[in-house]
């Protein structure tokens, strides 16, 4: 088993500052898990606070059954790539993968072995006697990811694993390290600050703020249930409008449109209250005619993002000061509005959330379910 448990794990450089704040995660084995959020936040911190390079000021880490919390790095049985891949520029291939079986002590042969049997399940066999210098990024970070697997470690810790490599050859790189992940199944937790980067690799996120956790959940969880506004503006490529609005019996104000009241909302706000609406922009659909139960606005820019557009629109959201929020919807490729147009917008249904306070209104997990329904 190796499953990792913080609790109340804090840590307080030298200076004060206080990167992790008494923070519980569990992360479970086998699992390729991101912590995600913006610079500063932490990620790094944890990562580092799990591998064992920085010393917790407070709580703990368990890895498995083992209370590693005190434990050097050499003795957790995790194995750490770092962002720039850490290679030794005058080793050769071979060498790189082999040196932390050389550091265990382990005999010349069984390193040799083990090094080509890696090499060769990562596509390296061909390349065992270059050096990193005559080496393509992607395949420096295959060297780096062999170098880490050919311990067979317990854990895996990658920090921002894609960012040394352009835009194509990371996507390429990140199929490959899914797949990789899936073959292994090892406990994997990585660092980005990419919200579409933790989408597309993860089984579960944590999504950080100043040394806290603010969410942790599936990809679909954090993406189309933000526990509160800070991961709803965080994640998604798009960020999610958020608009302020009033309860009006069972509908909702924004300026003078009327918008039906989120399904899970019912019973959870009061009449008369203020909140924020949420929705993503590729949960809006666009109307040039007047519909019913829509937000309109004035069109101000559209953004060809290829097969799709970005439209922003001005929406009065406030009949008493003229108050305006922009609100952004994507629109399907040749039904593209025109700057200046009047337009309207279109809510899917179970697609809006309410947030009170910056934290979501809701009456469960589930969209619909009332509280006491779900025991
Ligand atoms: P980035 O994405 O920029 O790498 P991060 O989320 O990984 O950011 P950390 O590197 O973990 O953030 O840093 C968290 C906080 O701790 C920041 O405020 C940072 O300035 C501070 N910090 C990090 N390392 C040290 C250190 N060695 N000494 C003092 N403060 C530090």
């Amino acid at each position: 088993m190796s499953a990792i448990t913080m609790r109340e794990l804090t840590k307080v450089y030298p200076g004060g500052v206080r990167a992790l704040d008494a923070l519980d995660l569990d992360i479970v084995d086998g699992e390729f898990f991101a912590l995600l959020g913006p610079s500063g936040c932490g990620k790094t911190t944890l990562l580092r606070t799990i591998a064992g390079l920085e010393v917790a000021s407070g709580g703990s880490v368990h890895i498995g059954e083992r209370n590693v919390t005190n434990l050097p790095p050499g003795k957790r049985d995790v194995a750490m790539v770092f962002q720039d891949y850490a290679l030794f520029p005058h080793m050769t291939v071979q060498d790189n993968i082999a040196y932390p079986l050389r550091i265990k002590k382990v005999d010349r042969r069984e390193r040799t072995g083990k090094a080509a049997e890696t090499a060769d399940e990562l596509g390296l066999s061909a390349l065992l006697q270059r050096r990193p210098g005559q080496l393509s990024g992607g395949q420096q970070q295959r060297v780096a990811l062999a170098r880490a697997m050919a311990c067979h470690p317990q854990v895996f810790l990658l920090d921002e694993p894609l960012s040394n490599l352009d835009a194509r050859l990371r996507l390429e790189a990140r199929t490959f390290l899914k797949r990789l992940q899936r073959e292994l199944g090892v406990t994997t937790v990585f660092v980005t600050h990419d919200q579409a980067e933790a989408l597309a690799l993860a089984d579960r996120i944590a999504v950080m703020e100043g040394g806290r956790i603010r969410q942790v959940g599936t990809p679909t969880e954090v993406f189309r249930r933000p526990a509160n506004t800070f991961v709803a503006g965080f994640i998604g490529s798009t960020p999610m409008n958020l608009v302020g609005t009033r309860v009006r019996g069972d509908e909702l104000a924004v300026g003078a449109a009327r918008l039906p009241l989120p399904d899970d909302a019912r019973g959870q706000v009061t009449d008369g209250e203020r909140l924020v609406y949420a929705v993503r922009p590729e949960y809006l659909d666009y109307s040039p005619t007047q519909v019913a139960g829509a937000l309109s606005g004035q069109v101000v820019v559209v953004e060809n993002l290829g097969s799709v557009s970005l439209v922003s629109l001005d929406v009065p959201t406030d009949d008493t000061d003229g108050g305006a929020s922009s609100v952004q919807v994507v629109v399907a490729e040749g039904r593209e509005p025109d700057p200046g147009d009047t337009g309207w917008v279109v809510p899917r249904p179970g697609r809006s959330l309410l947030y009170r306070d910056g934290d979501l209104v809701t009456a469960g997990a589930e969209a619909g379910v009332p509280a006491a329904a779900q025991g």
